[in-house]
């Protein structure tokens, strides 16, 4: 029944979460921080930026195929095993842990050779807030669209399971990019589930070594199996090194960024 429903609506229940953490996260960010810093212009720039991308986004998988991805899951194939013939007791939550692995994996992925470049556009949020979740260049967008696409199969992934995916990833995604704090024994707690904040942070870490820890997207169990997990620190400055004068906060020059070359990569 509420799988039907997530189902059915999909669409617009993301767009409640988008309106939700505008909201709800925005005012947290104001009232408690992780870097306190003042709504200036160029915040503002960097927020419309990231949400311009959004919409790039969205605009540019609508017309190459979103729906492709959803008639994969109609025409239900498998080619490892069907999840989607199983009771959805445990085909769906498997199914959201099978779609979260292959995020893990295509995360990993776009942090090697030239995908690093594209994914750069993400890293280049020096000052993280909720909205650095939209910040991606088109042809990661793209990236995601297709490794989903594999695990949906491979494993015959249920539909219920995909919407409820892209609902938790959204959500978490909003929570873990904010530039907001949390008491330490509930991060604690909640870091045994999710890749919380504090977690993600590390990622976003300018150091080149912190980069190649915490790829993981939901659940932070990919990172811990693989020995790519890194525990919180205090680390306050993100963003890439070897930008040099690019404008981070121009959406023109944010899809441009993978043609430009920079003296450092991190792999
Ligand atoms: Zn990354
Ligand atoms: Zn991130």
């Amino acid at each position: 029944m509420l799988l039907e429903f997530v189902l059915q609506h999909q669409q617009w229940l993301m767009l409640g979460q988008i309106l939700l953490a505008f909201f709800l996260l925005g005012w947290w960010e104001s009232a408690n921080p992780f870097v306190r810093r003042s709504f200036d212009d160029s915040e503002v720039r960097r927020q419309t930026t990231n949400v311009l991308l959004l919409v790039t986004n969205y605009g540019f998988l609508y017309i190459v195929g979103l729906l492709f991805l959803w008639r994969l899951t109609s025409l239900q194939v498998h080619l490892l095993f069907d999840l989607s013939s199983s009771s959805v007791l445990w085909a769906v939550p498997l199914g959201v842990m099978l779609l979260d692995l292959g995020s893990y994996l295509r995360h990993r992925l776009m942090h090697w050779r030239w995908l690093w470049l594209v994914h750069r556009v993400h890293h280049s949020d020096e000052q993280m807030n909720w909205t650095t979740e939209f910040r991606f260049h088109p042809i990661e967008a793209l990236v995601t669209l297709i490794v989903q696409s594999c695990v949906v199969l491979l494993f015959g992934i249920p539909p219920a399971a995909l919407a409820l995916y892209a609902l938790i990833s959204l959500a978490v995604g909003c929570w873990q990019h904010a530039n907001v704090i949390q008491p330490a024994w509930l991060d604690r707690v909640l870091g045994w589930f999710l890749v919380t904040p504090s977690l993600h942070r590390v990622h976003h870490q300018i150091d080149a070594l912190m980069l190649g820890t915490n790829f993981g997207v939901v659940f932070p169990w990919w990172d811990q199996i693989m020995g790519t997990y890194a525990k919180t620190n205090a680390g306050r400055q993100f963003g890439v090194l070897g930008l040099g004068d690019l404008d981070v906060h121009s959406w023109w020059q944010l899809l441009v960024l993978p043609l430009r070359r920079i003296k450092e990569r991190h792999e």
